[in-house]
Order: C-alpha cells, then structure tokens, then sequence
C-alpha cells in the first residue's frame, strides 16, 4: 500500500492548488480572447467642445458623455 507522508500531501496540496489557479487562468484568458475590446460598431470622437475622446455608433451628430453637448461628425482621424 501506497504510504502518504506530511511531505507528498503537502507536494499535492500545493500542486492541486496551481493546478486550480492555472486552470481559472487559462478558462478566463480565452474567455477574454473571444470579446472584442473595441466593438466594430463604435468608433473614436473627440469632443468639439471639452476634447474629451470617446466611442459613440456611427452618427452624424452624437452626444459627448462628459460635458453633454451635442458634436457634428467629428470623428478621429489618426
Ligand atoms: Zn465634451
């Protein structure tokens, strides 16, 4: 029979738990691979107003989220 000292079980303690950890971190990081970080539908404005930079849908007059007035089509052009 197979004899468990306080050495192995502390080995396989250890061992389970980086198994675990590992494990959650791979399941999480290909979890994060399948979104998008940025949505195809959005893209890059910048306020004609308080030049703060944000992502708003396509429109030719949008809403800045930070001061709340109304932009023309100013979006980003890199
Ligand atoms: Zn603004």
């Amino acid at each position: 029979m197979f004899e468990i000292t306080a050495v192995h079980a502390t080995m396989l303690y250890l061992g389970g738990s980086l198994a675990v950890i590992f494990s959650v971190w791979i399941f999480q990081h290909w979890q994060a691979r399948k979104k998008p970080s940025i949505s195809h539908i959005e893209e890059l404005y910048i306020c004609e107003y308080c030049h703060f930079a944000y992502l708003s849908s396509p429109d030719p007059i949008n809403r800045c989220p930070q001061c709340k007035s109304l932009n023309k089509d100013n979006r980003y052009q890199p």
